[in-house]
């Protein structure tokens, strides 16, 4: 494995869970998705995994898949996030959320960063009609993190992301998994190009190198951030698979910590 060399590496895709509920939560998403639980999901836990392998940040997000869930959950990463500068904090909102304008703004001006969903968890169509109201509120204010891509549901799908895109101009969205998890050879190419950014969570492992390459370079790689999907997977597999794909110095440090902290920087001034 290649040496690293990036005193900052920005982790752009991270979940984690109060102590008490951590241990269930995994064995529900790796139930869901039969893939490797490997970390314990708390904060603490990314921190000592995260630092052992480099990483300087992580946005870290938990997703309410009930409207009941929403206000706890944006407290919780919140009071986590604002406890440790290397914590940005993204919180959640629901298609159902009776208010939703009124969260946004408590979820600002609790000092989160952005906004995390998971259309297939959530059960809602990116493009349905109920987001629209809260799309309008997010645009030009809050990043959006997308889970996109499920080859058993159309929750996520990479079309229906491009229809919001073409909907609302001023979206900030980071698409993850390289823009539709497991679906790159039947619908991957239809984010790429898009005014959007995508995320290597959860992707190289299943990618091949020449695909990954092309994925990333036809995007483009100002509009590629590094994220691992902890606590699935392994913060020194994902960097190392990620040094594999033999992108230049200056394509790494852009995709590992540059274009993250230059979003950042643009959206934290929004406030
Ligand atoms: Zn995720």
């Amino acid at each position: 494995m290649k040496q690293l060399t990036y005193p900052n590496i920005i982790d752009v895709h991270t979940h984690i869970y109060p102590e008490k509920i951590a241990a269930k939560a995994l064995v529900n998403i790796g139930n869901y998705y039969n893939v490797p639980m490997r970390c314990k999901g708390t904060a603490e836990d990314l921190l000592i995994l995260g630092t052992q392998a480099g990483i300087s940040k992580f946005v870290i997000s938990s997703v309410a898949t009930t409207v009941e869930q929403v206000p706890a959950i944006n407290n919780f990463i919140a009071s986590v996030a604002s406890r440790n500068s290397r914590f940005i904090g993204f919180g959640t909102i629901h298609p159902d959320f009776p208010d939703p304008e009124k969260e946004i703004q408590r979820i600002i001006s609790l000092g989160l960063k952005g906004i995390k969903l998971h259309p297939d968890c959530q059960k809602f169509y990116v493009d349905t009609a109920r987001m629209l109201p809260i799309y309008e509120k997010l645009e030009g204010k809050l990043p959006i993190l997308f889970h996109v891509g499920d080859r058993r549901t159309d929750y996520s799908s990479p079309q229906r992301l491009a229809n919001i895109l073409d909907k609302f101009t001023g979206l900030i969205c980071i698409a993850a998994h390289l823009g539709g998890y497991r679906v790159w050879e039947t619908q991957g190419h239809i984010l790429i190009g898009k005014n959007l950014y995508l995320d290597t969570s959860s992707s190289l492992m299943f990618l091949d190198r020449q695909k990954a390459l092309s994925i990333i370079r036809k995007h483009g790689v100002d509009k590629v951030l590094f994220g691992t999907d902890y606590p699935v997977w392994s913060r020194k597999e994902e960097l190392q698979h990620f040094f594999e794909l033999g992108l230049t110095e200056e394509e790494n440090y852009k995709i590992l910590y540059l274009n993250a902290k230059k979003l950042f920087t643009k959206t934290y001034s929004c406030e």
